[in-house]
């Protein structure tokens, strides 16, 4: 059964991601209830319902869950747990073991290499010693990632050789860790998409990635014809991923393109920042389709509504060009409402259309 318009979603997360998700729902005619523990929530001041209390309150939770009709989350770095028990006496979209799997870098790759996706070599790492033992192994360069927690290219160290071990450990703070042997691909790019109750999938453009300083700083469709020669056959892994997660709602999948094929680096059980031209570059946005999916509505068109387009992050004092972005009248401007132009801080992003 749908959910009928009028119904309540709740999100579990208060950032750019939970906005624009619940701009999407209040499109089709829902109300949503934003839970965040921050003290200003973009997504809250777009919403009809805040319950501002620590992701792992238990009571405030429940209490959260009770009052929405289906719990979505929009941020992936929250306890599993309570989740997973909320999950036993609420609807939950997608089910949490998506969640838990894509918490833990090692969890992930045990994953999806199970399911014949190609993944970086890699080794998971409790101590120095192990370190020492996994790069003896893979060999340099490499890459020191926590297993929790790391986002936006926080949490890494890059090893370029064996004598950088010890470096490598203190700077990741000794946390429980993956070493990832260095891919040497010529393209980033991302899979995004939309798997409804039903199973039926529907899958945006391939999207390439470039990425500055660790973070997203523009993301293009159609990409270019290394990775579009790729596509299918990534695409096809993030379909067998959905299918083995019996997942619902929108799932992203990063890959490396590889000079023989896709390598897989990570994946979010959400919507995505690559995904965010979808709002005016495509039929159907990844927010509305996460929606439909979760709501059990039909899934929308994933087609490019033009002939390409592009996404730029405005990141830190970069959104003070509010101003000059807008006088250009191709360029569809978003401002997250945050206060705050810390450097590194996504703020906002531009997308403009290839007529
Ligand atoms: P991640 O947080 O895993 O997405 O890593 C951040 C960025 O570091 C990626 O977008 C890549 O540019 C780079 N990177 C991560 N893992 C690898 C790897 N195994 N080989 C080469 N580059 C990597």
């Amino acid at each position: 059964m749908p959910l009928p318009p009028l119904s309540t979603i709740g999100i579990i997360g208060g950032g750019q991601l939970g906005r624009m998700l619940a701009m999407a729902a209040a499109q089709l005619g829902y109300a949503c209830h934003i839970y965040a523990p921050e003290a200003q929530s973009p997504a809250a001041e777009v919403a009809r319902h805040w319950t501002r209390a620590a992701y792992d309150d238990a009571a405030a939770l429940a209490h959260f869950a009770a009052s929405v009709d289906i719990v979505t989350y929009e941020f992936e770095n929250i306890p599993a747990g309570p989740i997973t028990t909320l999950a036993a006496t609420h609807a939950v979209a997608p089910a949490p073991r998506a969640l838990e799997i894509a918490q833990d870098r090692v969890a992930e790759k045990s994953f999806v290499d199970g399911l014949g996706a190609r993944t970086a070599p890699w080794a998971a790492v409790d101590s120095l010693a192990d370190l020492e033992a996994a790069l003896a192994r893979i060999g340099a360069p490499a890459i020191l990632k926590t297993r929790r927690d790391g986002y936006d290219g926080k949490g890494q160290a890059r090893i370029m050789a064996p004598g950088d071990a010890a470096t490598a450990w203190e700077t990741i703070g000794g946390k429980p860790a993956i070493l990832e042997g260095f891919v040497s691909f010529e393209h980033e790019y991302s899979i995004i998409l939309a798997r409804g109750h039903d199973g039926a999938i529907a899958c945006w453009d391939a999207i390439e990635n470039v990425h500055v300083d660790g973070i997203l700083d523009s993301s293009t469709a159609p990409a270019c014809p290394v990775i579009l020669a790729q596509a299918d056959e990534a695409r096809a892994i993030a379909a067998r991923v959905a299918a083995a997660l019996d997942y619902v709602g929108v799932l992203t999948i990063e890959f490396f393109a590889a000079a023989d094929g896709p390598v897989l680096n990570e994946m979010a059980p959400r919507v995505h920042n690559s995904g965010h031209w979808t709002i005016e570059g495509a039929i159907t946005s990844q927010f509305e389709n996460h929606i439909r999916a979760i709501c059990g509505l039909p899934l929308g068109s994933t087609a490019l509504a033009a002939s390409g387009v592009t996404m730029r992050n405005l990141i830190g004092h970069e959104a003070d060009k509010w101003a000059e972005i807008l006088a250009d009248p191709r360029a569809h401007l978003h401002l997250y409402g945050k206060p705050e132009a810390r450097p590194g801080r996504k703020m906002g992003h531009v997308t403009r259309l290839v007529p």
